[in-house]
């Protein structure tokens, strides 16, 4: 199914524009019409990481006019090993304005918009609705369905990707003409139960493979050419270095696109995707200790028993002086309850200290009531005790 291009041409190119287009202007199916309909564009990016970082360099160089930027984080270290459009000197900077100046480095003509806020309930459609395509590149499932319902609620368009290790997914989605995101994935996996990149790790050349597909949808949908990703799901094997396809169908009974949407407004994303379970909550409440505290208690021989709830590769790169490894899913398998000292204070820890607080409410409830977990995570212990380790 071919749609009509999203975007009336431009009146005109200019001579240098027709001379940096050159490569596009000779392929029949973009011509002329086609790279001014690139002109006259407005795409937005939902962040300027990983995917977003590939998808912005080639949205900018094939001449899109107008690009929207929504990154509200600065650029970090651990990001450098993907994240191409930042380089070793934007360290610390925004990563909206590192992101803009790379762009005006390749493509001067492209208008670059910054929108520095996290995007939530109270801006999304405001700044949705300046734009004629989205390109979701977000890393977590709140933002996901918060682009997917806004896109829905306005009728745009968007190009969705995903990450993980060597694994990546991405379609189109556009209810007006097929599925949209909920009609994949009604809901949001269990807290928890899908390791987010910083918590899995990602190939960084991962993204370029997945954001390039963006690209290329991108484009396809502005000037109105090819077969569009929508209704298609293309998941990515980098390991095996296969493509295949799945079918998307539209659902009817979709919450948000089917024929009587109970989502006609946009509604709470941190608790529909329960970004902390409610029984983490309830065993972290008054049973969250800091970083100091954990310090004192090591140094007053207090008799902890200290787990760090991560993976192996993960204790390799850093880890709390004493604490033994065992890894969440031996938890939740049950197989690591067994090995609990009933004599000792269990104190737990993770990365950040959401996966200890899953872990927590696991331990509590076999009976350790007096289980404690570290708030903040080793990221928090290496930030206030031990400045000069490394952290991820
Ligand atoms: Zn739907």
């Amino acid at each position: 199914m071919s749609l009509p291009p999203l975007v009336e041409p431009a009146a005109e190119l200019t001579v240098d524009e027709v001379r940096r287009y050159s490569r596009h202007l000779i392929i029949p199916d973009v011509g002329m019409a086609g790279q001014k309909r690139l002109k006259n564009a407005k795409v937005l990016c939902v962040g300027a990481g990983g995917l977003g970082s590939p998808a912005l360099l080639y949205l900018a160089a094939a001449g899109v006019g107008t690009l929207g930027i929504v990154e509200f984080d600065v650029v970090d270290e651990s990001n450098l090993q993907r994240q191409v459009i930042h380089g070793q000197s934007d360290v610390g900077r925004s990563k909206a304005e590192s992101a803009r100046d790379s762009v005006k480095e390749i493509n001067p003509y492209v208008n670059v918009v910054l929108h520095e806020e996290r995007l939530d309930n109270s801006n999304v459609m405001e700044i949705f609705a300046g734009y004629d395509l989205i390109v979701d590149g977000t890393d977590n499932f709140a933002t996901r369905y918060l682009v997917n319902d806004a896109a829905v609620l306005l009728g745009k368009p968007y190009v969705w990707g995903s990450i993980y290790r060597f694994d990546g997914q991405a379609s189109v989605f556009w209810a007006e003409h097929g599925p949209c995101y909920r009609c994949l994935y009604p809901e949001a996996p269990p807290p928890g139960m899908v390791p987010s990149c910083a918590e899995g790790g990602v190939l960084g050349v991962l993204c370029a493979s997945i954001g390039s597909i963006q690209v290329n949808e991108a484009i396809k949908l502005l000037a109105g050419i090819g077969e569009p990703l929508l209704g298609r799901l293309m998941i990515y094997d980098a390991l095996e270095m296969n493509y295949r396809q799945v079918k998307v169908r539209k659902d009817p009974n979709c919450a948000v696109c089917g024929e009587n949407p109970t989502v006609t407004e946009l509604i709470d994303y941190e608790a529909f995707c329960g970004v902390v379970s409610e029984e983490a909550q309830a065993a972290a409440a008054g049973s969250t200790i800091t970083s100091q505290q954990l310090k004192q208690w090591q140094d007053d021989k207090e008799d902890i028993y200290l787990i760090d709830v991560r993976e192996p590769g993960e204790y390799e790169i850093v880890n709390i002086p004493g604490a033994v490894l065992i890894p969440k899913n031996e938890f939740l398998m049950g197989d690591a309850l067994e090995k609990l000292p009933q004599d000792r204070k269990i104190v737990l820890h993770c990365k950040s200290g959401v996966r200890s607080a899953e872990v927590l409410a696991v331990v509590k409830a076999a009976g350790f009531g007096n289980a404690v977990h570290l708030g903040g995570g080793v990221l928090g212990w290496v930030n206030q005790i031990e400045p000069h380790k490394p952290v991820y």
